[in-house]
């Protein structure tokens, strides 16, 4: 032990410098690494025929595809989506199913008010803040938007609880238009296939929105969606019954 060198000798000029570059440069080749194995691999991009093909067999299969989210009118979708945040469709229908019998508007979510609320939805995951948010934007849609949900993305946004997801959802699903959600299934499957790669969901976004066909853009958010949680799973993905499988780029598929 005691042949440990702490010795303030060797603090010569020049050591420092060479150790100083060192470590600026060795950092630096990390995150270019970890940069490089977070990317999507570059795969051919899909021909305008190509994409065509894919969403006409979606077309074909599921003509009109629904989200699964049970809601009664723009408000209930508008609420539904905001208690989904990191939980599954299945879970927040379970608890919505009797909260919206007797809170389907905005003063008879206020009126409910927030400690009833949170009994109604106690199942679903961050329960408290999600319960603080849907009294906060029923009483912001009341005050600002005369009761009604608003039809454009950032009067959407600006209500608590609500975020560019939110407002995709609610934009497509109650108001008809070509939105894209990006959840976790249409990230995976617009990375998987080499539709859309994206380091992001927004870049994933703007990236199907720029490749889909309008005529398809009103249901390939579900189409995706669906694709994913059905089909395209995340560990292990059903490629031998894949309706695109001779189109996915994905080197792993396993057809
Ligand atoms: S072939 Fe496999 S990986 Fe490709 S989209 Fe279909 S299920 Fe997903």
């Amino acid at each position: 032990m005691a042949k440990i060198t702490r010795k303030p000798a060797p603090r010569k000029a020049p050591v420092p410098k060479k150790k100083a570059k060192a470590t600026v440069a060795r950092p630096r080749a990390l995150a270019k690494k970890s940069l490089k194995a977070t990317k999507p691999k570059s795969t051919k991009p899909w021909t305008p025929a190509e994409i065509h093909e894919v969403f006409s067999r979606f077309r074909k299969a599921n003509p009109e595809p629904k989200g699964e989210l049970e809601h009664v009118n723009p408000f209930t979708l508008l609420v539904a989506v905001v208690l989904s945040a990191q939980a599954t469709d299945a879970g927040v229908n379970k608890a919505t199913r009797e909260l919206f019998k007797v809170a389907d508007t905005p003063q008879k979510m206020l009126d409910l008010g927030e400690e009833r609320l949170r009994e109604y939805i106690k199942t679903i995951g961050l329960y408290r803040t999600k319960a603080k948010n849907v009294i906060a934007l029923s009483a912001k849609v009341l005050a600002e938007f005369g009761g009604k949900v608003p039809r454009t993305r950032a009067e959407i946004e600006s209500l608590p609880g609500a975020g560019r997801k939110t407002a995709n959802v609610v934009l497509n699903m109650a108001f008809g238009e070509h939105t894209m959600a990006v959840d976790t299934h249409v990230f995976r499957v617009g990375n998987r296939t080499g539709l859309a790669p994206g380091k992001t969901p927004l870049e994933v976004e703007f990236g199907l929105e720029k490749v889909i066909p309008a005529e398809f853009m009103l249901h390939a958010h579900h189409w995706l969606i669906l694709h994913g949680r059905y089909t395209c799973l995340a560990r292990k993905p059903r490629c031998e019954v894949c309706l695109i499988n001779d189109l996915c780029r994905w080197p792993e598929k396993t057809v």
